[in-house]
């Protein structure tokens, strides 16, 4: 692109599409591969977020481009989710539910996470017949109304109601809060097994299960909220994984298309059993693209093909060492580290946070800030990250953190 086509694309995105934050966009994105982004002006970025938890095996990997080509020469959409056995369907479904454990052998196909999220509280509510939901403090669900309203950031939540009622949210940890709203009107308790969003909080060891006695003990269903942990972020196929639990619902997206646009919500037969009566008790037109299902079942053999759950195990524990080590170089700034696998996080004084992400970017690498978690940079590269991008990485961060403290940001 000439530098006025990049100007033009900048206005032209200020312009026609609907801005959600404000300013004009300093980035014109033209090629995507691995962990690196390339802009129009011919820069390259380490993308040191996969694109917020989707790009998990890297942009563009060749043997997902190469899926997606070749299911789009077949087909892409035929007809409304379900109404035909599709292949790319099964192989996806079939994959997820042979690395889900305990009895989770079904799975409901959507396009997105939030859609995934909705689906999953209308089965909750037909299966047991209740209508309550509890939720947590920094907990987040997705953008559409069901979802929103188990969201917990008051102020994008309030602009917005009347939401669902009958949400009680309890802070993130706390079995006893939890024991205390969890009753005979409960539906489902939803949890992010780790926190993404609220700033990549990992749960302490009794928790979870904990959390999946009072569910079982009072008959409401625990679902586990996997759209940001799956598909190998935190070293497991599921989060849910570092403990010794079974949901009874698990929700997907993000990375699970490998790029492309997929959602997913697995239980038993029996639970999905509810969707049949009335028949059509649920449906979605793009749910299961074939697409994007051949693009998935990539990713998924890509996945295990390049042993990418032992790499994010093993490079997230030696980027937390090295990120501790920074820590303890630049106390001021740094004070806590966290996560699992490749899914870390960092706090810098809320009011550094942006100059210092703003400061990475203009270095080469790309971070971001978190939705509900001041002064939190997240940390999630794609699994496929190499030594080096590590050493890059570690190299702007220190960069960055010495700019600030000799006054130049
Ligand atoms: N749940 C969690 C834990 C998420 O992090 C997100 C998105 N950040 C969602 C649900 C919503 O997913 P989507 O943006 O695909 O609707």
């Amino acid at each position: 692109m000439d530098p006025d086509e990049v100007e033009s694309c900048k206005d032209g995105f200020f312009q026609h599409l609907a801005q959600t934050v404000p300013g004009r966009k300093e980035l014109v994105v033209t090629e995507a591969r691995g962990c690196t982004i390339k802009s129009a002006d011919g820069r390259l970025f380490l993308d040191f977020i996969s694109g917020i938890a989707v790009a998990n095996v890297g942009h563009s990997h060749p043997k997902v481009v190469q899926a997606v080509q070749d299911q789009m020469a077949r087909y892409a959409h035929v007809n409304v989710y379900g109404r035909f056995a599709l292949p790319p369907q099964v192989e996806i479904a079939s994959r997820l539910t042979r690395v889900a454990p305990g009895g989770l052998n079904t799975a409901y196909l959507t396009s997105t996470g939030t859609e995934a999220i909705e689906g999953s509280l209308k089965l909750a509510r037909k299966y047991t017949g209740r209508k309550g939901f509890v939720a947590f403090e920094r907990g987040f669900h997705g953008r559409t109304l069901g979802s929103l309203s188990i969201s917990w950031k008051a102020q994008y939540r309030e602009p917005f109601e009347p939401l669902l009622e009958n949400v009680d949210f309890v802070p993130f940890g706390d079995l006893d809060a939890a024991g205390e709203v969890v009753n005979h009107d409960t539906a489902a308790v939803i949890v992010e097994p780790i926190q993404g969003e609220g700033g990549v909080r990992v749960p302490n060891d009794d928790f979870l299960p904990g959390l999946r006695q009072i569910c079982t003990d009072r008959g409401a269903l625990l679902i586990a909220d996997e759209v940001q942990g799956a598909m190998g972020r935190a070293g497991k196929w599921f989060s849910f994984e570092l403990w010794d639990i079974v949901p009874d619902i698990v929700v997907l997206a993000k990375a699970l298309g490998g790029g492309l646009p997929l959602g997913a919500f697995l239980a038993t037969g029996e639970i999905f059993s509810t969707f049949l009566d009335p028949p059509l008790s649920h449906l979605t037109t793009f749910g299961g693209n074939p697409v994007s299902c051949a693009a998935a079942v990539a990713a998924f053999d890509i996945i295990e093909g390049e042993d990418l759950l032992a790499a994010s195990e093993e490079k997230g524990a030696e980027l937390k060492r090295r990120l501790e080590t920074t820590m303890a170089q630049f106390p001021e700034y740094i004070s806590d580290v966290r996560g699992q696998g490749l899914w870390l996080a960092i706090d810098l004084p809320p009011d550094l946070t942006m100059p210092i992400v703003k400061e990475m970017e203009r270095r080469g690498v790309i971070v971001g800030s978190m939705l509900n978690s001041d002064g939190t940079v997240r940390i999630a590269p794609p699994l496929v990250v190499a030594e080096a991008e590590l050493d890059v990485f570690i190299g702007v961060l220190r960069a960055s953190l010495l700019a600030v403290r000799s006054g130049k940001l």
